[in-house]
């Protein structure tokens, strides 16, 4: 791939204003690198820069679950090379908060996530520091390594709720967040898995990425259903994978005495659950909350090739076609949608099977 001086991207100027227009690239500074991103989630956390719901430092370039490849290095580079394959951990830290000086930098005073204050990877190219590049296997077809991002959350989202292997879980949303949580659930041998969701396609996502039970929380008994599978005891995990202050109440309806519950889905930022506290202290619950993915990257990359995330269905478009792209992330038209710079062959990996032998 020749140097440009501009690529095309997906700029947000602000709420309501997104555009496929040219943006200027620029060669690696000391430590940093450029790459070709292949394969861009879209998220929901892209719509809600967009419908305005969600802080950002416009105009931006949008994408921060990234897998692209290596096309120059800058100097004092020595871990990565033109042609690798990578992610990218998509937060800049100020270092100098107590969030940072107490190893939770997630949670730091200052942070800065790309594809949102700084810009992202809906690019022909995106120059980052190389600290924030990790290397895939090769093989990896690039959508699949688009997933580290939120998978990274997912495995921060399982910490914090900390569940035994051979008890059961039930998880409330089966998008692609909900279902990757579900994988990482079955792969932590928890059972049953329980899936609650109103969708039917949402529903048999989650069956295909291993839960035993998906129900439709609109059905009248599914709450009874969902109970009798754990002997009427209730369950010692629950993921909030939605978001909403309706989920929460009947996640601590369905946990058992000991209960966890994790909040993990983005609700609307003035949303309010009514909670009994005397619920808290008689049942002695735990609400824990999971927000992005502190030193969990590295994991994901690990777990990636062991969790069959090629079962999502995906669906591709170019940069020039974001607007469809939101549309078709918002109405669920694919699993995940992603944003393709270089094509579909290229997100694909050039026609690879999307299940490398030995996964
Ligand atoms: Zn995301
Ligand atoms: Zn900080």
């Amino acid at each position: 791939m020749p140097p440009t001086d501009t690529v095309l991207a997906v700029r947000c100027h602000g709420p309501g204003d997104v555009r496929a227009e040219r943006v200027p690239t620029r060669s690696p500074g000391p430590g940093e690198v450029t790459i070709a991103p292949l394969a861009v989630g879209v998220c929901g956390t892209d719509s809600h820069i967009v419908g305005g719901s969600f802080p950002a430092a416009f105009p931006v370039v949008l994408g921060h679950e990234v897998c692209g490849r290596v096309v120059e290095v800058g100097p004092e580079v020595d871990a990565l090379a033109p042609g690798d394959l990578v992610t990218v951990e998509p937060h800049d830290y100020c270092t100098a908060c107590v969030y940072c000086r107490l190893g939770q930098e997630h949670l730091c005073d200052h942070k800065r996530g790309y594809g949102v204050r700084l810009d992202g990877g809906m690019a022909g190219r995106m120059v980052l520091p190389a600290r924030i590049a990790y290397r895939l296997p090769p093989e990896t077809p690039p959508w699949i390594g688009a997933l580290t991002e939120p998978l990274a959350c997912c495995v921060h989202g399982m910490d914090q709720l900390d569940p035994r292997s051979g008890l059961p879980v039930l998880v409330y949303g089966a998008g692609p967040a909900g279902a990757m949580m579900v994988a990482l659930a079955r792969s932590r041998g928890l059972a049953p898995i329980v899936v609650m969701d109103p969708r039917a396609d949402r529903r048999d996502l989650a069956l295909r990425m291993g839960a035993h039970v998906a129900l439709d929380p609109g059905d009248p008994g599914s709450a009874d259903a969902a109970r009798e599978l754990t002997g009427g005891l209730g369950f010692p995990s629950v993921v909030d994978a939605v978001g909403s202050a309706r989920v929460l109440e009947s996640a601590l309806g369905m946990a058992s005495r000991g209960g966890r519950i994790l909040v993990f889905g983005v609700a609307r930022p003035q949303d309010e659950a009514r909670i009994r506290p005397n619920e808290i202290f008689a049942r002695e619950l735990t609400i824990v909350g999971a927000v992005i993915n502190p030193y969990t990257h590295h994991r994901a990359v690990g777990l990636l090739p062991t969790l069959g995330l090629d079962r999502l269905r995906p669906a591709f478009f170019g940069v020039d076609e974001v607007t469809r792209a939101l549309d078709a992330q918002t109405v669920g038209e694919a699993d995940k949608v992603f944003i393709a710079p270089y094509g579909e062959e290229a997100a694909r990996g050039g026609g690879c099977p999307a299940r490398v032998a030995g996964w």
